[in-house]
C-alpha cells in the first residue's frame, strides 16, 4: 500500500516510518512532485488536517494523511491552538512565539497545557480522524536545548523535565504525536 503524508518534515516522516515500519510505502509532498502552499485556514486542528489530505487526494489522487498540531493553554482560552507557529506573527519564530506566552501568562497560576495533534486520513475515500494529548504545564523560564517549538517551556504531567530537557527519544514515546501516530499505525493493522 502506498500512501502520501502531506508534509516534506524529515523528522515528522522518520518518527511515522519507525512506527509504521515497512508494511506501507509512504511518500512525502515531494515525492508526488507537489510544492503547492496547501491551505491551512480552518479554525480547528481537524478542519486543518483534513483541508491538507482532501487536497491531495483531490489534486494528485493518492491517498493521504496529514497532521496538524498546537498547544493550548488553559488559562488563555486554548490559545495559541491552531495558531501556535505563528503566534507572535508573521515569520513563523519559536522564540517570539514563547516570549509572547509567558508574557501573557505572567502572574497567572492556572498554567496547565496540553498538546493536541489531530492526523486526518483520507483513504477510498472515506475520511478517519485520529487524536493523541498530552497534559502538562507550562512553566515561567525555558530550560533544556532539545526540540523545537515550545519545547523548553513544556514539563509534561508526572515529569519534572521540559520535553527540551528529554530529548528526542524519550519524548517520542510519550509525545501528542507518537500517540496520534500510534493510533493511525493501529487503525492499518485492522485493515
Ligand atoms: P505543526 O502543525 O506540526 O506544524 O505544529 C504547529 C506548531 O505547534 C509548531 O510550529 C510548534 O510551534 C508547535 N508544536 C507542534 N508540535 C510541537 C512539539 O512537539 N513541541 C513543541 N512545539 C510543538
Amino acid at each position: 500500500m502506498k500512501l502520501v503524508f502531506a508534509t516534506n518534515n524529515r523528522h515528522k516522516l522518520e518518527e511515522i516510518s519507525a512506527i509504521i515500519g515497512n508494511k506501507i510505502e509512504i511518500l512525502s509532498l515531494r515525492d508526488i512532485g507537489c510544492f503547492d502552499d496547501i491551505p491551512e485556514t480552518a479554525d480547528t486542528f481537524e478542519g486543518n488536517a483534513l483541508l491538507k489530505a482532501r487536497f491531495v487526494k483531490e489534486k494528485y489522487g493518492y491517498d493521504c494523511f496529514a497532521d496538524d498540531t498546537g498547544l493550548q493553554v488553559e488559562a488563555l482560552n486554548g490559545e495559541p491552538g491552531v495558531y501556535s507557529a505563528r503566534y507572535a506573527g508573521e515569520p513563523a519564530d519559536s522564540e517570539r512565539n514563547i516570549n509572547k506566552l509567558l508574557a501573557n501568562l505572567e502572574g497567572i497560576e492556572n498554567r496547565k497545557a496540553s498538546f493536541v495533534t489531530c492526523i486526518a486520513l483520507v483513504k477510498d475515500n472515506k475520511e478517519y480522524v485520529f487524536y493523541g494529548e498530552i497534559v502538562g504545564k507550562i512553566i515561567e523560564e525555558r530550560r533544556g536545548t532539545a526540540g523545537f517549538g515550545y519545547d523548553s517551556v513544556f514539563v509534561p504531567e508526572g515529569y519534572d523535565e521540559t520535553f527540551a530537557q528529554m530529548g528526542e527519544n524519550e519524548k517520542n514515546k510519550i509525545s501528542h504525536r507518537a500517540k496520534a501516530v500510534k493510533k493511525l499505525s493501529d487503525f492499518f493493522n485492522t485493515l
